[in-house]
């Protein structure tokens, strides 16, 4: 099919010829027939593994197979019970295996959808948000810097637009666009500058466009599957465990390949002795860690997708539990975003504006006294351009309130920058609406805001060759552009007592934690001829007044500010805003404390050298009136003063600062595509509390770990040095194949589990970050495993060797090891639930799928004990009442031993552990 150039044509021609329309977009009802016809805008999705083909991989491990293959050479000699009871064991091992590698690719697949991509359009007339795979050919796509362009389209309308096409022509610079059409027949995707391409992004300004081709017809799906996906990429935990593993399965195939040899130089048969070693091997290899590691950390993610944040990159989860520095932007995350006009100041005058967030009704007071904005001119045009230089709209809802038939209310709320939002409001308490506005003035063109230039401007027709430009933005920048000041009788000359009295006034403001933009305006009478220039416009400015507002701290913060004090974890606000205004909030917070804390400004870090900022990066504590290119160098230094640092962002230009973090984290309301991408992790309510939140997951998840390796290797230790001791001592085989593979169902699959999904220790946030190089055996955890495999593996043996040379039961003698090794497991599986404190601290309870596993694995065991069948194929006699008081003795002593060393241990422990700050 010879592919449409739709470069070549105008922007009119190709929006007649997909049969939309510019201002107004597509209708629902023709989406949904373009939608049918030409399918959703989706990349062909990689074949996802079958339920099937993961139950299949189950049995394709070495020792499973081996296993197998014994097990059938054991039915083709007769012995079909053992051959059966084998089967089973093996296939409910594999049904546990699939269960868990099951649960795991679901929580991957989830959380590919919770960060399914999305798209701004014009449909029915009105800007939506909508999937980004439910894109037709026709939709009008609009275009905000830090967007990912979601479907090929032709530009109808730029503003300053720029888009990063690296991925598609490995251009590295962002290519400047516009609307024209092309005339060259064949230029190439780099030169086609009136078009945009699926999976680029748009580093600069604003524009529309429409879509000529979606999914795989676009460029992108073309040449290959570029979109990013999230996969499973390996923890380096993860990494060390597999290469563990492996050392362990070595270790384990050379003492069963020695257990088979010595019991078959003390006399047992070789095929009874090949089988027990096969079985010891199946059951001693933790073949299960990697996948259980990944279901925790699967767990665990989806625990925190209900904390309210997204892991995007598995690694991101264990760095969580190591950090030791948090980078947080102030407007959004510690502040709630949420802006109200309070103060307005004015030639000397300040006024102050009642009511409250979004509600429209309010007043303007002066000296207390009611003002009326006929009578106060200068205010009226203040207000008029925070409504004009604006792109924020006023969103008129009907709620009902005390169910649907009751009573019915309007509510306001605000779609786009808050900033402008507050703005909006400010405005409507005036009676100043931005929809009147525009229907007296054409808005020709706009110089968006950008973060770098802390400004923003909008150039409207009034009347015919009349124009106006309308600029607000931070004071110092706007100060610095004005050349008069708006009066009663008009502009005047800007003195500069008039400019160190404007100064004053901020400062006043900023000092109550206001933040302050300031206002002004300039008259053209002739229009730039190339759009180069308009940002020459902003000079020569009148200055006509400022408005502070607030943003009143998240509620939570504090608490959570708090919470990394006692962790180990520093805070750091990153603003763009004016150091008071940036020192007042910190201070609300109690991250500040003066004399103590330092704050450093953009200018003052641009004026250090890299080794200068290195001394000092430990001191500061508030960033104010940086730029994202600061953000970069802040986590390098903090870096190199050996921080894990976690960086938040959510503009196009915090990406690389981002993506240097070791924990990136992006804002899943107002981040952009581009901040979303570089980042680990997504906060879906922006909220600082959240990253807390996932920092505490972060540990849990990596102490749930340890517990169940502490509880596996333990296990698997016992049960190797059961067997390994009794042929060395050259008493007979301990316990048969069929039971060795039993231990290791009923103890190592459920428990094991339920271990990867326990709470977390209380004192979880009470103790430093982990070190990130620390192996996961490190602080006595090694230690621990050994003398709990010691006393497991001596115990089962004890117990064995008393029955069979006392009482002279062969039979008796094995079902009592056996249930000896069951119980020592079972009540071992209490003790990992935490290192330090005891089980009565940690509740007995409240874990209640352990208590549910460890229910199931004593009734399986009294099952074989007691069901004359299940008697019969696991070789076993009922234990008698006094057999169960040595059993229990022997098992369980070591850990009501444990539970009092801790409860003596925690005292002791409890003045350091507990009483730190
Ligand atoms: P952060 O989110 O990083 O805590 P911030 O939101 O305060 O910081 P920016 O959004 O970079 O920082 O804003 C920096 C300054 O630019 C603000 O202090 C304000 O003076 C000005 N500003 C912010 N938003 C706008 C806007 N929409 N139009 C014009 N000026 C703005």
């Amino acid at each position: 099919m010879v592919k449409e150039k739709w470069y070549l044509r105008s922007a009119d021609d190709v929006i007649d010829y997909f049969r939309s329309h510019g201002e107004e977009g597509l209708t629902t009802q023709e989406v949904r027939s373009r939608l049918s016809r030409h399918g959703y805008n989706e990349m062909a999705a990689a074949q996802r593994a079958s339920r099937w083909q993961i139950f299949i991989s189950q049995f394709q491990d070495f020792m499973v197979l081996v296993l197998l293959a014994a097990t059938l050479i054991s039915a083709f000699l007769g012995e079909y019970a053992d051959s059966f009871t084998i089967l089973v064991i093996v296939i409910v091992n594999a049904a546990l295996g699939y269960f868990q590698e099951y649960r795991a690719e679901e929580s991957i697949e989830t959380l590919k959808k919770m960060v399914a991509p999305i798209a701004l359009v014009i449909r029915n007339g009105m800007v939506q948000q909508v999937p980004a795979r439910s894109l037709v050919p026709g939709d009008i796509l609009v275009l905000e810097a830090g967007q990912k362009i979601a479907a090929d389209a032709r530009l109808i309308e730029c503003q300053f637009l720029e888009a990063d096409e690296a991925v598609l022509t490995g251009e590295s610079l962002s290519v400047r666009k516009n609307c024209y059409p092309i005339a060259a027949e064949n230029s190439s995707l780099g030169d086609q500058n009136n078009m945009t391409f699926s999976g680029t992004t748009v580093t600069r300004g604003r524009g529309k466009g429409v879509v000529c081709a979606t999914g795989m017809d676009t460029e992108v799906g073309q040449i290959a599957d570029l979109m990013s996906a999230i996969g499973h990429e390996e923890t380096p935990l993860e990494k060390r465990l597999e290469q563990l593993g492996k050392k362990l399965v070595w270790s384990c195939l050379i003492i069963c390949l020695l257990v088979v040899i010595t019991g078959v130089m003390k006399g047992e048969s070789l095929f009874l002795m090949c089988m027990a070693g096969i079985s010891l091997a199946v059951a001693a290899i933790p073949e299960g860690l990697p996948a259980i590691v990944t279901v925790a950390l699967a767990l665990g993610v989806q625990r925190m997708i209900r904390r309210n944040a997204i892991i995007r990159k598995l690694p991101a989860v264990e760095t969580l539990g190591c950090i030791t520095a948090i980078c947080s932007d102030k407007t959004g995350t510690l502040t709630q975003n949420v802006m109200t006009v309070r103060e307005i100041y004015i030639n000397g005058t300040s006024y102050e504006t009642t009511g409250l967030g979004y509600e429209i009704q309010g007043e303007f007071l002066c000296n207390k006294q009611k003002v009326s904005l006929q009578a106060e001119s200068i205010l009226d045009r203040c207000l008029r351009v925070g409504v004009y230089c604006n792109n924020s709209v006023l969103k008129k809802n009907t709620v009902s309130i005390g169910g649907s038939w009751r009573k019915r209310t309007t509510e306001f709320s605000i779609e786009g920058d808050p900033t402008e939002g507050a703005l909006i409001i400010a405005g409507a308490k005036a009676g100043i609406w931005r929809n009147d506005l525009e229907k007296q003035a054409k808005r020709i063109c706009e110089i968006p805001f950008e973060p770098e230039r802390r400004r923003m401007s909008v150039l409207y027709e009034e009347s015919p060759q009349e124009w106006t430009l309308y600029t607000k933005g931070a004071v110092d920048t706007i100060l610095d552009l004005c050349r008069y000041q708006e009066s009663a009788t008009g502009p005047a000359l800007f003195s500069d007592d008039d400019k160190q009295s404007i100064l004053a006034a901020n400062a006043q403001l900023t000092d109550k934690a206001l933040r302050v933009l300031a206002l002004a305006y300039r008259k053209i009478s002739a229009l730039p001829v190339v759009q180069s220039e308009t940002e020459n416009l902003e000079c020569d400015l009148v200055f006509v007044g400022l408005m502070g507002m607030i943003d009143p701290p998240r509620e939570a913060a504090k608490q959570s500010i708090m919470v990394c004090r006692q962790a180990g974890i520093k805070t750091i606000m990153i603003t763009g805003d004016h150091p008071n205004t940036a020192v007042a909030i910190a201070q609300e917070l109690s991250m500040y404390q003066a004399g103590k804390s330092r704050v450093l400004t953009g200018a003052e870090l641009d004026a250090l050298n890299d080794r200068e900022f290195k001394k000092i990066v430990n001191d500061v504590v508030v960033y104010a009136r940086v730029s994202p290119s600061h953000k970069l160098r802040i986590v390098r230094a903090l870096k190199q003063r050996g921080h894990i640092v976690a960086m938040t962002g959510d503009g196009v230009n915090d990406a690389p600062a981002i993506k240097e973090a070791d924990i990136g984290i992006a804002m899943g309301k107002t981040g952009t595509d581009v901040a979303k991408e570089a980042s680990a992790m997504i906060l879906t309510d922006d909220d600082f509390a959240t990253i807390v939140a996932a920092v505490e997951e972060g540990r849990g998840i990596y102490d749930n770990i340890r517990k169940f390796i502490r509880y596996l290797l333990a296990c698997n230790m016992g049960e190797v040095l059961t067997m390994f001791a009794a042929a060395l001592l050259g008493v007979p085989l301990p316990l048969l194949p069929v039971q060795i593979l039993w231990v290791n169902l009923v103890t190592d699959g459920l428990p094991a589990m339920a271990l990867g999904v326990d709470g977390h220790d209380r004192n979880i946030m009470f103790r430093p970050p982990r070190f990130p190089g620390e192996s996961v055996f490190s602080r006595g955890l090694s230690h621990k495993i050994m003398a709990r495999g010691f006393q497991i593996g001596f115990s089962t043996l004890g117990v064995f060797a008393y029955v069979y040379f006392i009482k002279d039961d062969l039979v008796l003698a094995r079902t009592m090891a056996f249930t000896t090794l069951v119980f020592c497991q079972l009540f071992h599986v209490f003790d990992c639930r935490s290192e330090v404190a005891s089980i009565m601290d940690v509740g007995f309870f409240t874990n209640k799928y352990l208590i549910g596993a460890v229910s199931c694995s004593v009734l399986m065991q009294l099952a074989v004990l007691y069901i004359p069948v299940l008697r019969n194929v696991f070789a076993t006699v009922p234990l008698l009442p006094t057999d169960w008081a040595l059993v229990l003795i022997v098992s369980g002593w070591t850990f009501l031993l444990t539970i009092l060393k801790k409860i003596l241990w925690r005292r002791t422990a409890s003045r350091s552990v507990f009483s730190r700050t």
